[in-house]
């Protein structure tokens, strides 16, 4: 038999009592239990909407599942569960259920008005309890969703009530509407005055004032439209305190107004750009005397710098080659190890790479003359004994 859905009937209503009409073992758990009531407050997980939780008699509702019409409760209960007839109590979460009401009718609100001005259907909707995104098959511009984002918080202002109910056959027939699906049965149609009109299941706020707040926080391009993502109501004042806190905690650690912090910004850029590049000066003049300073007869050189670009590296490698016999190789420290460059006049480098992969899964590879490549969990001194002790000078 079909469940009654009493949260048609009242979407504010929380605590309700009916009689349990099936109670099945979930398969591989030992308390919790798939149960069929003959009424219930609880919205199924349908039309892109996540289900109610709260409370069955003592159980837990970890799901809310809708096939044919009838509603299933998964529940999970410390003590006994409850036997078919039984008369049992349910509460949903209120704060999770008006949060969902909250941001499906807001969905409504924008979709509605982009339908109305772009002409664009809601191909997708998904309303989880982390995120809200709507899919368009077309594509809107920022400027078009600000516009919209603006019009859909009037008609919040506005405060106008939100109808939800069944139209007679004759009456659906004459009406226009939006759709997601053909539909089929008797369909429920939630109208908002001069907004929207769309066949809905799910539970609505009373009055769109209730809503308190749409923002739209991220769009992307999807399958030639856009995706968006809102927020309404208590998600988007919770997710303008966060965006509060972390503007405020960048101004106190940054010492700068939060108007400033994006000029701020760009100052500490530039400033950090130039110092790299005196870093890398000082390091490749460094690097130059370290070179000069090699005793011309030693045969392998090894040495160690840090904070220059791959063009010096090179360089001064080859000018090493050129004074001397065996393996001359330079390790520049990275962020998490080295990179490095071995070159060889008359000897295989390669021979090099190979050791230093087998002692330190180092990566990289070249030519006989010329190797190059990183390595990561050692430091200089234990890399310079080591290449000492293999080839040396
Ligand atoms: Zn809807």
């Amino acid at each position: 038999m079909e469940t009654i859905r009493l949260f048609d009937q009242d979407a504010y209503a929380t605590t309700f009592q009916s009689r349990v009409s099936s109670v099945t073992p979930v398969t591989g758990s030992e308390n919790c239990y798939e149960i069929i009531l003959e009424q219930t407050l609880f919205f199924p997980e349908e039309g892109g909407q996540s289900p109610d939780l709260g409370t069955l008699g003592e159980g837990q509702v970890q799901n809310v599942q809708i096939h044919d019409n009838i509603i299933t409760h998964t529940v999970c209960f410390h003590g006994p569960a409850p036997a078919v007839s039984d008369t049992i109590t349910g509460t949903i979460d209120w704060d999770h259920r008006f949060s969902n009401m909250q941001n499906h009718s807001g969905e409504h609100i924008f979709s509605g008005i982009v339908h109305r001005l772009f002409g664009f259907e809601n191909v997708g909707f998904h309303l989880s309890d982390n995120s809200v995104t709507m899919d368009y098959n077309g594509i809107l511009s920022p400027e078009d969703i600000r516009r919209v984002e603006h019009l859909a918080n009037e008609a919040i202002y506005e405060n106008i009530a939100i109808q939800c109910d069944y139209p007679d056959e004759a009456t659906l027939a004459a009406l226009d509407y939006r759709s997601k699906k053909e539909l089929s049965g008797p369909i429920r149609i939630v109208t908002i005055p001069g907004i929207d009109v769309c066949a809905c299941c799910a539970p609505h706020v009373h009055r769109t004032g209730e809503i308190g707040l749409l923002k739209v926080i991220a769009s992307q391009k999807y399958k030639g439209g856009i995706r968006l993502n809102i927020l309404c109501g208590h998600r988007a004042m919770a997710h303008y305190t966060a965006s509060m806190e972390l503007l405020q905690n960048l101004s106190h650690r940054l010492s700068a107004g939060v108007d400033q912090l994006p000029e701020f910004i760009d100052r500490l850029t530039e400033d950090n750009r130039l110092l790299s590049g005196k870093l890398r000066d000082v390091s490749a003049a460094q690097l130059n005397k370290e070179i000069a300073g090699v005793d011309p007869d030693a045969k392998h050189v090894f040495l160690f710098t840090d904070a220059v670009d791959h063009l010096t590296l090179r360089n001064g490698v080859n000018a090493l080659v050129s004074m001397h016999s065996g393996f001359c190789g330079i390790f520049c420290a990275s962020k998490d190890g080295f990179s490095y460059i071995v070159g060889s006049a008359s000897l295989d480098s390669r021979e090099v790479g190979n050791v230093l992969r087998a002692s330190f899964a180092a990566k990289g590879g070249g030519k006989p003359e010329m190797i190059q490549g990183s390595i990561q969990g050692v430091s200089s001194d234990a890399l310079a004994a080591f290449l000492a002790e293999q080839f040396p000078s």
